[in-house]
């Protein structure tokens, strides 16, 4: 079996040579171990940060070593207690075809209740970081206007369905593209969207909400994060998520010119990290599922095959190239 290692830490953009796909030493099980071979992997933005050596909340990857990240996979042997071959585990070992876990570090998934990759969508990591981002972070409220960008993006399309589906009046969305643009608003029931490669940011959502946004999901940062204080209503909350328009950048950015608006409107900006709120997955999970039965919450994949493109699917989200969660088959 192969995995994919990074072999130079990339500055600015990453390209093919900073990985390398190479075969998998696979040693004999130990107590406890069960051998998994990945259906699905999950590549996401914030990897891009893992592969500098700059400690951060998450640790750098190895040079020469196989990166790692969420996976679902299919029991092939087991020696733990309660794991039986053909069982679906969810586990953080990704980047790789075969993995050798110790089954604490993994979760059992109900195949008959959800799809591999929804474990690690919608119903996983992606679809929690929405509801934490909204619930506890920014603390949206029923009639509240919300501005999601990122909106036709895993978290971001999630984000702008909850948030309508916990009693927003009014939900905005932006995106890269044209068609991400119809979509969040045909498919996903945005009232408003725009591409932000349109124009200026700031005219767009001030057109799309004239009365301002209570609520702002920043997956961006930026630009984005600039108009979203400069449309923020009084009492304003905006929740950062995500800063991808930052993530391959050589010089730090400016930040916002008018962050004075957060006295005006006593508005508040407040980042999380999903990792710190995991006592909200049981309440998402019930939600989520109650969501999705009613077709609240939809769920769209882009799909990439092959543990051989799984590089070209990482750089393929960092350029926008997926549509909802970005997942690689094996
Ligand atoms: P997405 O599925 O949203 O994929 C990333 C998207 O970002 C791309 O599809 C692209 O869409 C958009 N994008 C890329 N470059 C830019 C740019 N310069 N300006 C605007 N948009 C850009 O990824 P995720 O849903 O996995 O992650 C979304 C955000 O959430 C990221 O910032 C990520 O780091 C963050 N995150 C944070 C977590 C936390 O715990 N705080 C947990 C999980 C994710 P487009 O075509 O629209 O440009």
């Amino acid at each position: 079996p192969r995995e994919v290692r990074l072999v130079s830490r990339p500055v600015g953009w990453p390209t093919h040579a900073d990985f390398e796909l190479a075969e998998s030493r696979l040693p004999d099980l130990a107590d406890g171990q069960v051998r998994v071979r990945n259906t699905v992997m999950s590549v996401d933005p914030y990897m891009r940060g893992r592969m500098s050596a700059a400690r951060s909340y998450a640790a750098p990857y190895e040079l020469g070593e196989a990166m790692t990240g969420g996976a679902v996979g299919v029991v092939e042997e087991s020696r733990a207690k309660g794991f039986a071959v053909g069982d679906h585990v969810l586990h953080s070992l990704g980047w790789r075809e075969v993995a050798i876990l110790d089954a604490t570090s993994g979760r059992k998934v109900d195949p008959a209740l959800a799809s591999d990759s929804a474990y690690l969508g919608v119903l996983g990591m992606t679809g929690l970081t929405a509801y934490v981002g909204l619930t506890r972070i920014a603390e949206v409220r029923p009639g509240d206007v919300v501005f999601v960008s990122g909106a036709a993006g895993a978290v971001g399309s999630a984000a702008g369905q909850i948030a309508r589906a916990l009693g927003a009046s009014r939900v905005i969305g932006s995106a890269g593209s044209a068609e991400k643009v119809r979509h969040v608003v045909e498919d996903l029931g945005f009232d408003a969207a725009f591409s932000y490669r349109d124009g200026p940011v700031s005219t767009q959502l001030r057109e799309a909400a004239p009365d301002g946004i209570d609520v702002y999901f920043d997956n961006v940062g930026g630009e984005h994060l600039e108009a979203a204080i400069g449309s923020l209503t009084v009492g304003g909350r905006i929740a950062v998520c995500g800063m991808i328009s930052v993530y391959n950048d050589t010089e730090p950015a400016p930040g916002p010119r008018n962050l004075s608006r957060l006295i005006q409107t006593r508005g508040r900006i407040q980042g999380f990290l999903v990792g710190d709120h995991y006592d909200l997955a049981g309440e998402y999970a019930g939600r989520a599922a109650q969501w999705l039965a009613t077709g609240a919450l939809q769920s769209r994949e882009t799909f990439v095959d092959g543990i051989d493109h799984a590089v070209d699917a990482f750089l393929g989200v960092l350029r926008g190239e997926n549509t909802g969660k970005m997942v690689v088959r094996l």
